[in-house]
């Protein structure tokens, strides 16, 4: 379409590029492509994005279309820690001369105020008479005289913002690097199982393999009607906050109070959290096998609490037939915890609930669980038709960047 050719960005978006060596670029760029225009969608932003040789362009669907007001404070709220998103920008537009460029530097200085910056510039458009760095130069003088005196500080290195600037075909445009989280765009490395608690760690490990191209597919265990729905709101709460970083996104809730109960019954006191967490790998690892995930998750860290030793994650990897992804695994809670905030399920995690364990704690539970006393005591147990049931008994909750929807939407 020769208009998209010559259309003007509203906002541009770049991916680490770092990460993209080899064949499945192409592969990389489209997925991100297609989850940007998902988002922007969902979001009821009149905007599309399109892939423009190494970068991404945001621009109107419709030429002239009014925005909302609003638009790029809902755009910026989603592409910060948007999967896939290196960097982004919101663009001033300029004819194609140094003096309309020059003339936006007030703009800019209301950007970049209190900041050390630098400008980088590049040519689509070779024929321009300046080449990169002669615009680099001026423009970076155009913004400090438009600036009050002392207001700005340039520097080449040790920069905290960067101010871009691009020739193109038809216009110049100009915009502010803005960070994103970077890493790969969900969907690109395949589907894996979270287990999802009503906790901390488990939406902060969910979202670390979402940044790396991870599609979640979360389970989450519960003991209702033994229990209140608190851990289960509280769960699908944060699956709904997840699925803004994912789009489309199914959490299936699985009833174990059965399992529990027989556990509690027929095994001994201390290893009931190590042989329920065996049956929760068993489980999630069926459910990967019917949707296709090769892998589970979970927000284990060594030795966070006396369950996680390295003993205990042995007896329990053991019942697992995938890997299981540990994202977490060597970080302290105080950085799971500042992730937690960052990403917006901090909240949802503190919120006080009675979860499928508390119930079900012993007095004092194995820290250094043997996996052949795991072993022994399993075999006494009859779990594999009541582990059936749970997962036939699962209900599924659908979600779609941030909102709940009846249906699975395709
Ligand atoms: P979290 O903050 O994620 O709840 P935690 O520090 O409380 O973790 P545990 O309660 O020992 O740790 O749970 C370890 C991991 O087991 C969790 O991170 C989660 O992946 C999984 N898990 C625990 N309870 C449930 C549950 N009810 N449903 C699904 N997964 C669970
Ligand atoms: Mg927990």
């Amino acid at each position: 379409m020769k208009s998209q050719a010559n259309s003007t960005p509203l906002a541009i978006v770049h991916y680490d590029e770092i990460a993209l060596k080899g064949g499945n670029r192409a592969d990389f760029e489209r997925q991100l492509v297609r989850n940007l225009n998902d988002m922007l969608k969902a979001r009821g932003l009149p905007l599309r994005a399109r892939n423009a040789r190494g970068r991404i362009f945001i621009e109107a669907r419709e030429a002239g279309a009014a925005l909302p007001d609003d638009w790029r404070e809902r755009l910026r709220a989603a592409l910060s820690l948007f999967p896939g998103v290196a960097y982004f920008g919101f663009t001033e537009v300029a004819e194609k001369s140094m003096e309309a460029l020059e003339a936006l530097a007030p703009v800019f200085v209301e950007r970049l105020l209190g900041h050390t910056f630098r400008v980088s510039a590049r040519r689509v458009d070779k024929r321009f008479p300046l080449n990169s760095t002669e615009i680099e130069r001026a423009f970076a003088a155009a913004v400090f005289r438009a600036a009050p005196d002392g207001a700005l500080k340039a520097a080449m290195r040790g920069f905290r913002r960067a101010l871009q600037v691009e020739v193109l075909e038809h216009a110049i445009i100009a915009y502010v690097k803005e960070p994103g989280i970077g890493g790969l765009a969900v969907g690109s490395s395949g589907r894996a199982v979270p287990l999802l608690s009503a906790g901390f760690d488990s939406p902060v490990a969910t979202f670390l393999m979402m940044k790396r191209g991870v599609k979640a597919h979360p389970v989450h265990f519960h003991s209702m009607p033994l229990v209140s729905d608190e851990a289960l709101e509280a769960a699908k709460d944060l699956a709904r906050r997840l699925s803004d970083f994912q789009g489309r996104l199914t959490l299936a809730l699985v009833p174990v109070l059965p399992i529990q109960e027989h556990i509690r019954e027929h095994a001994p006191e201390r290893l009931r959290i190590v042989l329920l967490r065996r049956s929760f790998m068993r489980l999630a690892c069926a459910y990967a096998a019917e949707i296709g995930a090769l892998a589970l998750i979970t927000g284990e860290s060594v030795g966070q609490v006396a369950s996680q030793t390295l003993e205990n994650m042995r007896a329990i990897d053991a019942a697992a037939t995938l890997p299981v992804l540990r994202p977490l695994c060597g970080m302290n809670k105080r950085e799971i915890i500042d992730l937690a905030r960052k990403i917006g399920t901090e909240r949802t995690s503190a919120r006080p609930c009675d979860d499928t364990c508390s119930l079900f704690l012993p007095r004092r539970p194995e820290t250094k669980a043997k996996l052949e006393a795991v072993l022994a005591a399993e075999e006494k147990l009859d779990l594999a038709a009541l582990e059936e049931e749970a997962l036939g008994g699962r209900a599924l909750a659908h979600f779609i960047f941030g909102e709940e929807r009846e249906k699975r939407e395709n």
